[in-house]
């Protein structure tokens, strides 16, 4: 979507924490690659321990290719603990099934993302805004200047935080099963991918609306088009 794209081939530092481990062949240390996984989607998974228990919550976010924002009630007991507390981020897109000879070999293509870091609470007016702006546009670019934006109480009962890209890994795995030339080829089963792919669909309007209403370009254009 809008965040911008680091310079080619600039890499992704590796921290005890990020290091892959298993699976490392389905790791990528480019930047570009990252940026891409966070362009594609707007649902990120927040964990965050609270009160002693492990919460991952669900949550809408903006990534404006050096920070992660999100935001949600300054009730949210998962944003009030965030910024006191090393979180970690992922955001997942799944792209197919694998569908492998063996059940042991099958497995999910797919692209997703892991950050680790201390939140920040963001109180500046000005960056407030601009977070709201970039977490906004994340998911429907040109919403921000169509829709009306948030006035001083809105803006009070929102917390937004913002969480640095500095400590994040990726992940991908693309094409066939591992088992096409293992022996399990002899038991002549089919194998393969069965690719999963998501598109917007068509702008269903409130029905408080009247009838002859058209949705903006920015959102009625969308239609057809991949979501991830
Ligand atoms: C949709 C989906 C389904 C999956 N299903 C399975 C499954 O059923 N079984 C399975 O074993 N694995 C699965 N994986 C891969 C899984 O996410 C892990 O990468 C893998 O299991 C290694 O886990 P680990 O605990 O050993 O992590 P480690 O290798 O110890 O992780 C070390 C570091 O590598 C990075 N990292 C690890 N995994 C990811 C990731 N997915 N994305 C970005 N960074 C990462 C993190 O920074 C992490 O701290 C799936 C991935 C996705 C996206």
């Amino acid at each position: 979507m809008t965040a911008p794209r680091s310079a080619p081939g600039s890499s992704l530092p590796v921290t005890e924490r990020t290091r892959h481990r298993r699976l490392r062949e389905q790791g990528s240390l480019d930047r570009a690659e990252l940026d891409a996984v966070l362009a594609a989607g707007f649902v990120c998974h927040l964990g965050v321990t609270v009160d002693g228990t492990v919460m991952v919550v669900p949550t809408v976010y903006g990534s404006d290719g050096s920070t992660l924002y999100f935001h949600g009630s300054v009730a949210s007991r998962s944003l009030v603990a965030s910024p006191g507390a090393t979180v970690c981020v992922t955001v997942t897109h799944v792209d197919g099934l694998v569908l492998a000879r063996s059940v042991f070999e099958h497995g999910v293509n797919y692209r997703s993302a892991m950050v680790y870091g201390v939140p920040r609470l963001v109180t500046d007016e000005a960056e407030k805004r601009a977070g709201l702006r970039c977490l906004t546009e994340q998911s429907a670019p040109g919403q921000w200047d169509y829709a009306r934006r948030p006035n001083r109480k809105e803006l009070a009962a929102t917390a937004l935080l913002a969480l640095s890209l500095d400590e994040a890994s990726v992940k991908l795995r693309t094409g066939a099963p591992d088992d096409g030339e293992g022996p399990d080829a002899e038991l002549g089963l089919w194998a393969g991918v069965l690719p999963l792919r998501t598109e917007w669909g068509t702008p269903e309007p409130d029905p408080l609306l009247a009838a002859d209403a058209v949705p903006p370009a920015h959102i009625g254009d969308r239609a057809g088009r991949p979501a991830s």
